[in-house]
């Protein structure tokens, strides 16, 4: 049976260093103010929500126009480019994931594809740098919506048009590392996996009962296992 598996980037297959510095300098060059992307919680939420959170938390009361979006969008594109490449900021694959990601790939009855907060652009930056990018499909994105709930349909919806037929929901699975990822998959009717590598504990992450909670990404065999199980 195919199941579409839709991975979330930052804290489930990735893990960024200093990536606050390309984040804080993108919304400097854009808006002119020195926001802060450490003062507020930004994991499972989408870019342009963890904007807003800044300039809230800032008390700074602004209306963002698209153009400002849109030049948010290539700021944060060219600050990831140029400090990835400078080393100042560096972005790894987590443990597992590359290996996982390769399992699937060799499976037929899998396909890999991404639903993240990130917008598209700077989503591919970082699974490029992290060697990730040539097993995942075009997912959904911060660019298709702000709002995490509405990306797993898109996501979805592009397999199914790529593939002319369609897929039932619950033969999708998020893998995410936060209560936002399960709750967008339950609003979508999918299976949710949630990963221990990102801010919440295990411990944390059971609470909110998905269908699978693993430590990380390195078991392949299980992982696999449990994807073609649940
Ligand atoms: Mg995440």
């Amino acid at each position: 049976m195919e199941r579409l598996i839709l991975f979330d980037i930052d804290g489930t297959l990735t893990r960024s260093r200093d990536g606050y510095i390309p984040f804080n300098e993108a919304i400097r060059k854009t808006f002119g103010v020195d926001g802060d992307i450490r003062a507020v919680v930004p994991d499972g939420n989408t870019d342009p929500m963890i904007v807003r959170d800044i300039f809230l938390q800032m008390a700074i009361d602004i209306e963002i126009s698209l153009t400002q979006w849109r030049d948010f969008t290539a700021n944060l594109r060219a600050s990831y480019h140029d400090h990835l490449g400078r080393g100042t900021t560096a972005i790894r694959a987590l443990p597992g994931a590359l290996e996982l990601l390769q399992a699937l790939a060799a499976e037929e009855s899998f396909i890999s594809s991404i639903v993240t907060g990130n917008f598209e652009v700077t989503a591919e930056v970082k699974l490029v740098a992290a060697g990730l990018a040539p097993y995942l499909r075009r997912g959904a994105y911060a660019s298709d919506s702000s709002h995490r709930p509405d990306l797993p349909a898109i996501a979805k919806r592009r397999w199914e048009e790529v593939k002319g037929r369609s897929l039932n929901a619950e033969h999708c699975i998020i893998i995410g590392d936060t209560p936002k990822d399960l709750e967008a998959a339950r609003q979508n009717g999918m299976k949710c996996i949630l990963v221990g590598t990102g801010r919440y504990s295990i411990e944390e992450l059971l609470y909110w009962a998905p269908e699978g909670c693993i430590e990380d990404l390195s078991d392949t065999g299980a992982i696999v296992a449990m994807l073609s199980q649940i």
